[in-house]
């Protein structure tokens, strides 16, 4: 029987025809039916459209899109042909201008609504000129569908396989790689994996693709250690895969979602891949965390340096480091840069890289930073000139922010990928002697919903 929520003019299956006058943050349109809030994905601001509701809350509804009366003038022809049953991309559907639009004005809406910040500069997105083709790993979860060998990402909300030809926003070495895995581990009888019985071997098949060096790395993830017909899987790889230079297996036993296992062999080749940002060389293992759009990362670093403003005498802090990427492209510039990172195979790499590069002005300490940074202040005597902040979604922990504003940086970059919970800290900081000077956002995920942005933040004195 259709659900009814009292006091609501919707109800479950009820087809409706609607106006869009918003976009949520995760791309999904949003309007109004006589006042109440109706959620609409693949629906676009000025459209209006046909939908079929699907879930009642008390105040909002979530519906299906049915038709189209009246489309934007950004709707676009989505260019993959399974973008509508992939879970990947969000807005394959929306013209690229009209995707940095939204992008900025997310920024824009949240400095509002979450950090009562209305008269900040918000620059326009940065964009890529090709946003296509630019993610530099693929992850992509393999199966056993009717006897036949998928391999794709997984439908939104299920583990439903989609399977794939080739993905537009991966390097294309990434399709070539997953159709030459899957052919061969077809013909060869190796076993992909049964999440639901827990049998099978091969798991996820992984791309790791050095962008400006073309270095390719595969990793096959396996449910066990013995790898049936190693050697001639191998020989086929390094025979179709042209510029591959690291075969690795990984070894994941475990009933979970988490991809990687801990145990890594190296089946041929290097251990690992290497790939530059700017001109800081760094060395990419299998697990490593490195930003997977290697072009707009250095977009986004060249902001962060510019906000830093250093002359070379600076003292800075880089909180949230990982293996030490802003970090290095700052050190060229300040006199001193301290590194840290909750992580410790990440501050094992950030050393590394340091020390490949021939940069010594860095030290790398693990730990939190909301723990690590109070710590350096008082015991070590550090006061950071500039203090940058790169955290998870979750944002900063107060307590760190608290000993921003108790070690008052002249200056403070901030480098999000959340806007609400960047929002949330700037009123924080705005609170305790500092103010936001402008805010620069960069698509570092074209096609889909994600956001990054970087802020300036100056002490007020
Ligand atoms: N600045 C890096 C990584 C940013 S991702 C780059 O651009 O490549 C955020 C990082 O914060 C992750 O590496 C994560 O492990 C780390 N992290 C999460 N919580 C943390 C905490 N409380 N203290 C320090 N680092 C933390």
């Amino acid at each position: 029987m259709a659900k009814q929520v009292l006091g609501v003019p919707v109800k479950q299956n009820q087809i409706i025809e609607l106006d869009i006058h918003g976009m949520s943050h995760e791309g999904e349109g949003v309007g109004k039916y006589e006042g109440f809030t109706v959620f609409v994905a693949g629906a676009l601001t000025g459209e209006r459209v046909r939908v079929k509701i699907m879930k009642v809350h008390k105040s909002f509804a979530v519906s299906r899109l049915l038709e189209v009366v009246a489309p934007s003038d950004v709707r676009m022809d989505p260019p993959c042909p399974i973008y509508h049953q992939c879970g990947g991309c969000h807005l394959q559907h929306v013209s690229y201008e009209a995707q940095l639009v939204h992008k900025r004005q997310i920024v824009v809406d949240a400095l509002e609504r979450i950090g009562k910040l209305s008269h900040v500069l918000v620059h326009p997105t940065l964009g890529m000129k090709e946003p296509w083709k630019y993610r530099n790993k693929s992850q992509v979860p393999v199966s056993l569908v009717n006897g036949h060998v998928v391999a794709g990402f997984y439908a939104p909300r299920t583990h439903e396989i989609i399977d794939m030809e080739g993905c537009p926003i991966q390097h294309p070495y990434a399709d070539d790689i997953l159709k030459t895995v899957k052919q061969a581990i077809a013909e060869l009888g190796v076993v992909p994996y049964d999440e639901i019985g827990h049998k099978g071997l091969i798991r996820h098949i992984v791309s790791r693709i050095g962008f400006f060096t073309g270095e390719t790395m595969v990793v096959l993830v396996t449910n066990g250690r013995y790898l049936p017909k190693k050697d001639r899987l191998i020989e086929r790889l390094r025979r179709e895969i042209p510029h591959l230079v690291s075969i690795v297996q990984n070894i994941n036993t475990a009933k979970t979602n988490v991809i990687f296992g801990q145990e890594s062999i190296t089946l041929w080749g290097k251990d690992t891949i290497t790939d530059y940002i700017g001109d800081i060389q760094f060395e990419i293992s299998p697990r490593s965390f490195f930003q997977v759009n290697p072009v707009q990362t250095r977009v986004l670093y060249e902001k962060a340096l510019e906000y830093a403003q250093l002359t070379g005498v600076e003292e800075v802090i880089d909180a949230y480091c990982g293996i030490g990427t802003i970090s290095l492209f700052l050190a060229k510039k300040a006199r001193h840069v301290y590194g840290v990172e909750v992580i410790p195979e990440a501050i094992e790499d950030a050393k590394k890289n340091a020390e490949r590069n021939g940069i010594s002005n860095v030290d790398f300490i693990v730990g939190k930073a909301e723990e690590v940074i109070p710590f350096l202040n008082k015991d070590k005597g550090v006061s950071a000139d500039v203090v940058v902040v790169d955290p998870p979604r979750k944002g900063c922990d107060e307590a760190l922010l608290q000993t921003i504003a108790t070690m008052r940086p002249e200056r403070v970059v901030y480098v999000s990928c959340n806007p609400s919970t960047l929002a949330r800290d700037l009123r924080y900081l705005e609170d305790h002697g500092y103010q936001t000077l402008e805010v620069q956002p960069v698509d570092m995920f074209p096609q889909t919903y994600h956001v990054e942005a970087v802020v300036s933040i100056v002490r007020n004195d």
